[in-house]
């Protein structure tokens, strides 16, 4: 639709970014069924803003003077039109283009990566993605903001969400955003009185400032317009706490459950933890996951106070109001201060309880739990550990982990430190643990062969973060962790035999022909006492790095000054070793030496660094075994 406009007010058609228009669309198409979420997410949007106010006002108090910061919505029904006004902080031209002009977050690009083209799916995920402002695409055809910063020019933006949006310089005195939507016919139901009422009574209800409808030339405030946080938990349901929880998180899904706390005495705060039920997008980058905001008296102060809970419990969500901080904190502040020290200890320590709790009274639902944030609470070991944390934190932590074993079949980790230990035998010194990349690869190692002949269980991990945890965590319950790929001392005693003295004297020579073939592959040959039905492993020194951590950290680019060459063990029970001991000539003996030492390290996940040798040699023992008509007995 071409207009004419009048030269002075610098109109400028510009087009979406082109990850905007798409999103545009998706919004649109995918939300209509949830379609009154629109309203939520632009009061939510005049609500920050209103927070944002405040928190300038902080420095320049002239910014607020006596206005009370408020959201107003006014319906006009001959127009069409509902506007949601607010007295925040506004935006200034560039801010406009910035903000609803594109979408500036780098996950846009890999959140429409991630759309499954399963409309309910989808709608989930774009709550997700920070595209709120869009959502008032679904109900109206054309979209007017008008804004104004205290001290910039007022901006008129406008778009009928079909891929270009106008810009011009606006009208608009007072401080602030007012954002019109022309509602399409169908969706005229958004102008109606008790419509609007019961929607912010549902979504909007606990924010902290008024939300006023025009109605008529009276107006009624809707809410209690009482930040929810300082309401007593007895006058709150269930349902406002999820209310809170979408309002603070965006995230589409409810909180599993959450621990809301006011604390008097000494210090004095609130907390609001939540504990979600699905993982932020961004759980495994840098600076990650959700976090927690920090109040002072009730002032937004900042997102993500990172310093109020450490990073292994990113996972959770919340808010810390607190009235012994100063108005003025900043990120550095908060490192040393005190109050804030405090703070978190207590959060960490809420946040403990809350898992415990989860794990006692709702074991599906830790495991659920586990399989989404288990590889982050891991963490825990790791870093308090080193930092010499309270002991009995650790241990708290170390308690609430879970593990595959070979003792359960289940797909999800299950074990707990402590089952195993109640299920150790008599003689049993240490915990047994092996790592490795998948679960099968785990279950089927050689490694365990001599384990589970004597009915020994074995934790399997195959979490990359597993390696530092097992570096970090040296027992539990006074037990040892040991790692079952490596030279497991109490391991040999129940395995031996009485043959055992006369194997290795049979061997002795074959294993020192081993260990002058493979010069600088393996630190020395032996007979081993783990394996029953492979014919032969690698196992890592018993001090030694183990062979996968070895492996990441050379893939990571890293040099390994700890690396040590592993112990070749050979099973004196299967042929082919029976048959490496009696090869006399010297090249065949390599070969066959070669093969075994390939498949050792196949076995263990590792990579060959000829594969194509390997091939060749076991290609050249597959034909010599061939029968000469070529055809392979099966059978
Ligand atoms: P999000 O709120 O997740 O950042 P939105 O698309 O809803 O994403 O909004 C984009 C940005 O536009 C906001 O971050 C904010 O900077 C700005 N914005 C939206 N609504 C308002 C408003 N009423 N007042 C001031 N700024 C706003």
């Amino acid at each position: 639709m071409a207009k004419a406009k009048p030269v002075e007010t610098q109109a400028e058609t510009k087009e979406f970014q082109a990850e905007t228009r798409q999103v545009l669309r998706l919004v649109i198409h995918s939300l209509y069924a949830h379609r009154e979420i629109f309203l939520r997410e632009l009061i939510s949007n005049a609500s920050d803003a209103c927070e944002k106010l405040r928190f300038e006002a902080l420095a320049r108090p002239d910014l607020l003077g006596s206005d009370t910061l408020s959201i107003t919505l006014i319906p006009d029904k001959a127009a069409g039109t509902l506007c949601i006004r607010d007295n925040g902080i506004g935006m200034s031209r560039a801010e406009v283009i910035d903000n609803l002009g594109t979408i500036a977050r780098s996950g846009t690009k890999k959140f429409l990566e991630t759309l499954s083209g399963d409309a309910a799916k989808d709608a989930q995920l774009i709550g997700q993605f920070g595209v709120g402002f869009y959502s008032a695409f679904i109900v109206a055809d054309r979209v007017t903001v008008l804004t104004k910063r205290t001290d910039d020019e007022p901006v008129h933006w406008e778009s009928d969400g079909e891929g270009s949006y106008e810009i011009k310089a606006g009208q608009k005195s007072e401080r602030g955003t007012e954002v019109t939507l022309h509602l399409r016919d169908e969706d005229k139901e958004f102008l109606e009185e008790s419509r609007l009422r019961s929607l912010v009574r549902k979504y909007s209800d606990h924010l902290g400032l008024p939300i006023i409808l025009k109605a008529g030339d009276k107006d009624d405030t809707l809410n209690q317009a009482k930040a929810f946080w300082t309401r007593p938990k007895s006058e709150l349901k269930d349902e406002d706490y999820q209310a809170f929880y979408h309002h603070l998180t965006h995230d589409p899904d409810d909180a599993r459950m959450w621990a809301h706390n006011k604390v008097e005495g000494n210090i004095e705060y609130t907390s609001l933890l939540y504990l979600p039920k699905s993982a932020p997008f961004d759980l495994f980058e840098r600076d990650g996951g959700g976090g927690i905001k920090l109040y002072v008296k009730r002032v937004f102060i900042m997102d993500k106070a990172a310093e109020l809970l450490p990073s292994w419990l990113r996972f959770m969500r919340g808010l810390v109001d607190s009235s012994d901080l100063p108005l003025n904190v900043s990120r550095e502040l908060l490192q040393s201060d005190r109050t804030a020290g405090k703070i978190k200890a207590a959060l960490v320590k809420r946040t403990l309880d809350l898992l415990e709790d989860l794990a006692a009274s709702k074991p599906v639902e830790y495991a659920e739990f586990w399989k989404t944030f288990g590889a982050v609470l891991k963490e825990g070991v790791i870093k308090d550990m080193s930092q010499k944390a309270d002991a009995s934190q650790s241990e708290r932590v170390a308690k609430l982990l879970r593990f595959h074993s070979t003792q359960s079949a289940d797909e999800a980790a299950s074990v707990t430190l402590a089952d195993y230990v109640g299920r150790m035998q008599a003689d049993q010194k240490s915990i047994y643990y092996l790592t490795a990349d998948t679960l099968a690869g785990a279950r089927n190692s050689p490694h365990l062969e001599g384990f589970r002949a004597k009915g020994i269980e074995v934790l399997l991990l195959v979490d990359r973060i597993d390696e530092w945890v097992v570096g970090h965590l040296h027992e539990f319950d006074g037990k040892t962790l040991a790692s079952a790929a490596s030279v497991a001392p109490d391991l040999g005693s129940p395995i031996e035999t009485p043959e055992k003295a006369a194997t290795e004297s049979a061997y002795k020579g074959t294993l020192e022909r081993l260990g002058k073939v493979l010069t600088g592959k393996i630190n020395s040959a032996r007979v081993s006492t783990r394996l029953t039905d492979s014919p032969a492993c690698l196992v890592a020194g018993e001090y030694g790095m183990s062979l996968r951590m070895g492996r990441i950290l050379k893939q990571a680019g890293q040099s390994n000054p700890f690396a040590t060459l592993p112990v070749l063990e050979v099973n004196p029970k299967h042929v082919l070793i029976e048959r490496l001991r009696d090869s006399a000539e010297e090249a065949a003996f390599a070969d066959l030496a070669s093969v075994l030492y390939d498949q050792a390290l196949l076995a263990e996940g590792g990579e060959l660094e000829d594969p194509a040798t390997f091939v060749r040699r076991v290609n050249a023992l597959i034909v010599a075994g061939l029968p000469a008509s070529g055809k392979i007995l099966v059978g």
